[in-house]
């Protein structure tokens, strides 16, 4: 009986909470990769976080057999952080989600640099090997912290793009600083505090210094990277209190940041330390950029549209950011559909970076409930191309300009896109001539081949289908 009491002891069901946290983060992580899995498998992550969380609160116990104190903080804290993350994500506008990932992402980065801090002071004499992952988990979690605050207010536009001169090299310095200072406070050449809150400083300028000239389009990059860094800072916080689920979550997430990195970047076919340095998107080529004039374009009306579309064999409708400000998913669910029940095959051409975040056209077609099957990744898309008879171009720019292809000057130049100007007949819907994000002309709207139907999408979509219906 005793030895069934030590068997199930508390710490036993605490390991296996933390087996349970680890693994469901693992299974939801799986499920993110695709569409159809990844509302659940966010869940079943979180669920299995909620039931680690809870357990280490209560059934804790140190080397001194004491549990936690300070539970009215641990649940004021709690509390809070849920009432105001669950509000902030659900008023969250979708095209503003890299905004939130950026600021959350600060948040994770900030409670690692907090635990180093408090087990800082907590230690009285510290490992060397204990100081090597408190002081490493202040510097990534404080680099973290500030350059996601940076991301953020560039993202929503209250910071803009600075370029200080010699930043490259006051960085490199700020850098060599921090590293010097971490060898000697860590190395037990000095106790100070002063040493350690001066490293906690640098840490801080230098996340501020390393995002701020970084051009505005590049702040998904910016926020994958850091996020992969919080990963790490908080794989150091599961090292300090010995907790496997911490650990396994932090080296999960540092991973994952990091493999998005590399994709995102392949992607948009730049390295990263062109992203990191490059200044794309930045003040020269920042959205808003007035278009020069190009030749001439010339416009096609909703009657012509719908004809065009109704007669032809297949359409591959290329959806980008401005189908996302429109919200237009479903208007454009509803021209998919009704074009089917015409015998038209209607396809979709998806572009890795269309939109402001990583799958965000994945992710608002599949909220209308488009078809997955139907969704082309950007080379099966472009294999299709020259089969399709008309490619509708909805509210995206920069994901189908040949300039990236044609011209070695463009701020593109390199960038796979995809090759609409191979169909038959390219209609593209905006509002304006104005550009993209990049904030550059696109030549592919003044090509014979193409007509341009303006309007907010939403609203051409809608009278698209009541002219189709009449078809
Ligand atoms: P773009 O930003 O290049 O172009 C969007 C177009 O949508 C604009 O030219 C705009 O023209 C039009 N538009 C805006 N509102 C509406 C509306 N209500 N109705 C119809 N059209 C509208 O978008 P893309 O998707 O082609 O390209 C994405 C760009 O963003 C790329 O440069 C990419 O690198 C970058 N990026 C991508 C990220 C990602 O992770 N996906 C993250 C951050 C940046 P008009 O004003 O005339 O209507």
């Amino acid at each position: 009986m005793e030895q069934l009491n030590d068997l199930i002891s508390t710490q036993s069901i605490l390991l296996f909470c933390y087996l349970l946290g680890s693994v469901t983060f693992i299974l939801g992580l799986k499920m993110l990769s695709h569409p159809d899995t990844a509302r659940k498998g966010n869940l079943i992550a979180a669920g299995g976080m909620t039931i680690a969380i809870v357990a280490t609160i209560f059934l804790y116990k140190g080397h001194d057999g004491e549990g936690l104190h300070n539970y009215g903080w641990i649940f004021g804290g709690l509390v809070i952080g849920s009432v105001v993350g669950t509000m902030a994500a659900k008023k969250v506008q979708m095209t503003a989600m890299p905004e939130m990932v950026s600021l959350f992402n600060g948040m994770g980065g900030a409670c690692a640099m907090l635990i180093s801090v408090v087990e800082y002071h907590h230690n009285e004499y510290p490992s060397m090997g204990m100081m090597v992952i408190i002081v490493l988990g202040m510097i990534i979690g404080t680099v973290s912290f500030a350059g996601s605050i940076i991301a953020w207010g560039k993202l929503n536009g209250r910071i803009k793009d600075r370029t200080l001169p010699a930043g490259q090299i006051i960085n490199f310095i700020l850098f060599g600083a921090i590293i010097i200072m971490a060898v000697m406070l860590i190395g037990g050449f000095s106790d100070s505090p002063a040493l350690f809150y001066g490293i906690l400083a640098a840490a801080a300028l230098y996340g501020i210094l390393f995002v701020m000239p970084i051009g505005g389009a590049d702040m998904p990059v910016v926020i994958s990277l850091l996020n992969s860094f919080t990963g790490v800072a908080a794989a150091f916080g599961g090292f300090l209190y010995n907790n496997p689920v911490m650990l396994t979550g932090g080296i999960l997430v540092g991973s994952a940041g990091t493999i998005l990195t590399i994709l995102m970047c392949k992607a948009m076919n730049r390295s990263l330390k062109n992203v990191l340095i490059g200044s794309f998107g930045g003040a020269k080529a920042g959205p808003g950029g007035a278009a020069k004039e190009q030749g001439n374009y010339k416009e096609i009306s909703l009657n012509d549209t719908a004809v065009l579309m109704a007669y032809a064999q297949k359409v591959m409708i290329i959806p980008g950011y401005g189908l996302a400000v429109a919200q237009a998913q479903h208007a454009c669910h509803e021209l998919e559909k009704v074009l089917e029940d015409k015998g038209v095959e209607v396809l979709y051409g998806i572009h890795p970076v269309a939109g402001r975040m990583p799958g965000h056209m994945n992710v608002l077609l599949a909220e209308a409930d488009v078809p997955y099957e139907k969704l082309l990744e950007m080379e099966d898309a472009n294999d299709q191309m020259s089969s399709t008879n008309v490619v509708l171009i909805l509210g995206a720019n920069d994901v189908v300009n040949p300039a990236a292809k044609d011209d070695p000057s463009s701020p593109i130049y390199g960038m796979p896109i995809l090759e609409a100007e191979k169909a038959e007949h390219v209609i593209v819907n905006k509002r304006s001539m104005k550009p993209g994000y990049a904030g550059i002309e696109n030549d592919l709207f003044f090509r014979p081949k193409t007509s341009m139907l303006f309007g907010d999408a939403k609203k051409v979509l809608q009278d698209l289908v009541s002219e189709l219906k009449q078809v």
